[in-house]
C-alpha cells in the first residue's frame, strides 16, 4: 500500500481555513485531518479534542521535550502544535493527512517531509480578509490587529508553498485542494512501484525480442 500525502495547509487568519477542512472531510473519504494542541483558551463553541487539545504551557513544553511534536510554533503569544503519533499511524495506514498550520510549522514540516505538499489559502484581497476577520466575531479589536499584522509577516513566505488557493468560493475552493492532493499521488516520486513494474516488463520484452 503506498503512504498516504501528507498535505499542509496555511493562511491568513481569517482566510476561510477551517471551514474548507470541514467541508473537505465531509465530502471526501479518504482525508484525516491532524487535531493540533494549543495553549490558546478556547472560543465559544469549539469542543476539546475536536477544535484542538487545549493545554497548559507546562503541559504543552513537556510535550516538546518527550518529543511528542511533529513541530510547533508559538503564534500571537500562545503556543500550536501537531501530535506526532496519529498522524505518522494514519500516514502509514495509507489515508491523507491534513495539517492547518502556521508558516513556521509548514516549513518545518517540509524539512522533515519533504514530499509533503504545501498549500496556501488567501481570501481574493486583503480588503476582504480584513471583512472577514471583523465580521467573524469571535476576537476583540486588539487579536484582530495581532493577526493582520501576522498576515503582513505570513504574506512573505508565500512563495515556499507549492499552491495558492484562492478562497472565493467555497464548493469550488474545496475541489481544487481535493484535486491537488489527488495530483500528487502521481508524481513518479509516489509511484515508484508502478514504474519499477514497467521497467521490468518492459526489460523482459526487449530480452525476448533478442
Ligand atoms: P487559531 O487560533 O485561529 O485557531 O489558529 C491560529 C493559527 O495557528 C492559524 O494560522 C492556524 O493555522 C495555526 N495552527 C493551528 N494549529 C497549529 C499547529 O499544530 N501548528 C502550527 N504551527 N500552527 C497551527
Amino acid at each position: 500500500m503506498s503512504k498516504g500525502i501528507l498535505t499542509v495547509i496555511s493562511g491568513f487568519s481569517g482566510a476561510g481555513k477551517g471551514t474548507l477542512m470541514k467541508r473537505l472531510t465531509r465530502d471526501y473519504d479518504n482525508y484525516a485531518l491532524s487535531v493540533s494542541m494549543t495553549t490558546r483558551p478556547p472560543r465559544e463553541g469549539e469542543r476539546e479534542g475536536i477544535e484542538y487539545f487545549f493545554v497548559d504551557t507546562d503541559i504543552f513544553q513537556k510535550r516538546i521535550q518527550q518529543g511528542q511534536m511533529l513541530e510547533y510554533a508559538c503564534y500571537c503569544g500562545n503556543y500550536y502544535g501537531t501530535p506526532r503519533e496519529y498522524v505518522q499511524e494514519q500516514l502509514e495506514n495509507g489515508r491523507d493527512v491534513i495539517l492547518e498550520i502556521e508558516i513556521q510549522g509548514a516549513l518545518q514540516i517540509k524539512k522533515l517531509v519533504p514530499d509533503c505538499l504545501l498549500l496556501f489559502v488567501t481570501p481574493p484581497s486583503a480588503g476582504e480578509l480584513r471583512r472577514r476577520l471583523e465580521g467573524r466575531g469571535t476576537e476583540n479589536h486588539e487579536i484582530i490587529a495581532k493577526r493582520l499584522a501576522r498576515a503582513v509577516e505570513e504574506s512573505e513566505g508565500i512563495e515556499a508553498y507549492d499552491y495558492i488557493v484562492i478562497n472565493d468560493n467555497l464548493e469550488e475552493c474545496v475541489r481544487q485542494i481535493h484535486s491537488m492532493v489527488q495530483n500528487a499521488h502521481h508524481t513518479p516520486a509516489r509511484q515508484e512501484a508502478l514504474i519499477k513494474e514497467i521497467r521490468g516488463e518492459l526489460n523482459g520484452f526487449s530480452k525476448g525480442a533478442e
